[in-house]
């Protein structure tokens, strides 16, 4: 089911699509790193197939993402992570400030820079029309209906309700930002939404397709256009884009890039992450619930997950070892067991 309201704030409508768990780690010990290399990949082997079944490009690239350092301390904190993050065999360089200078010479005054040649980006909305066109050649209904309840018989899942009642023996709750606002759930669910907002602007000479972190934000070159993001606020459901929001956005874009600031706004917009209280993907079933999963959560990088998500949740459906054996970090009931 898919929700027909268009605008609500969907996140992978703001999405900037870029894939780079090696940058986006929150820290040495975060899981989902891991996962979110197998996402990539997975990403990968889905962008060739979509191509040939439905014939749509999903714009996939992987020719590296930066994050510039531009003080001491960020220079510390990135070096310790490529150093760390070799120790785990990710494939992550540190360039100096000359090697970084030379190979993007738009950077503001940079100390050097993280280099993950791995990563890339997609473009979200071409994503989500070519799995949707493949969903439906492979069989699927999509109904545009709002899910309100879920109803159960006994322990069991008996149905999805919305404007009209959808009997189901398995219901995948992946209702972003608003998954927790179904009525008949087992048990509070902890989903809250985080607006990011994003802005476009004409590419300064020379930008090119590149993704490059820096202090408190990024910047997306696609050619003549340049993304620049993202707030993380938790401003309930309200989707507006506000002049605090895009300061900071343009103060951290201009640090990367300079001759941003002078350039002329073009776009821009906002998005709710659906975003767990660990931070964490709620991937599973239902400790109590039979025929109730969760596939919601992804915060930051729901996009970069896509593909992996839609793998594991069919391997647990159906019973077959998951593609990543170890989904404790994941698992629905973790909330509730305190
Ligand atoms: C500004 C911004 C930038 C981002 N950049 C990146 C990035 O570069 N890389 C990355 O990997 N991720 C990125 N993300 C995160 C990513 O977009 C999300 O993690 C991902 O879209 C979450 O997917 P989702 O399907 O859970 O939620 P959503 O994308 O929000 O989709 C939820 C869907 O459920 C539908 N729905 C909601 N309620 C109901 C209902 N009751 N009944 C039926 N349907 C319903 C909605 O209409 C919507 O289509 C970004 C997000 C934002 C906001």
């Amino acid at each position: 089911m898919m929700d027909p309201d268009g605008d609500l704030g969907q996140a992978w409508q703001a999405a900037a699509g870029m894939l780079a768990p090696e940058i986006e780690a929150r820290d040495s010990d975060d899981p989902t790193v891991a996962l979110g290399v197998a996402g990539r990949d997975r990403l990968a082997v889905l962008a060739d197939r979509l191509q040939e079944s439905v014939g749509t490009d999903i714009g996939l690239w992987l020719e590296g993402v930066g994050h510039a350092a531009f003080d001491e301390e960020d220079e510390a904190r990135l070096r310790a992570q490529v150093a760390h993050q070799r120790q785990q065999s990710l494939h992550v360089d540190w360039l100096d400030a000359e090697e970084a200078k030379t190979r993007w010479p738009w950077l503001g005054p940079v100390r050097g820079a993280l280099w993950a040649p791995a990563g890339g980006g997609v473009d979200p909305r071409m994503l989500v029309q070519a799995l949707r066109a493949d969903a439906v050649r492979l069989g699927a209904a999509l109904i545009a209906d709002r899910a309100v309840a879920i109803e159960r018989h006994g322990d069991l899942v008996a149905a999805v309700r919305g404007t009209e009642r959808y009997a189901a023996r398995d219901v995948v709750l992946a209702a972003g930002a608003w998954s927790g606002l179904l009525e008949g759930l087992p048990r509070p669910l902890a989903v809250a939404p985080v607006r990011g907002a994003m802005a476009s602007l004409p590419a300064p000479a020379g930008i090119g397709r590149c993704i490059m972190y820096g202090k408190s934000g990024y910047l997306v070159g696609r050619g003549d256009e340049v993304t620049v993001g993202s707030t993380m606020e938790y401003a309930g459901f309200n989707n507006e884009v506000t002049a605090a929001g895009l300061a900071r956005i343009f103060a951290g874009a201009s640090q990367i890039c300079p001759a941003l600031a002078r350039a002329p706004v073009t776009r821009t917009w906002s998005g709710l992450r659906p975003v767990s209280a660990d931070g964490l993907p709620i991937l599973g079933a239902d400790p109590a619930l039979r025929g109730l999963w969760y596939a919601t959560g992804h915060g930051r990088n729901g996009i970069l997950l896509s593909a992996i998500t839609g793998v594991l949740i069919r391997q647990l459906i159906v019973g077959e070892p998951t593609m990543i054996e170890d989904l404790g970090a994941y698992d629905p009931a973790r909330f509730w067991q305190w």
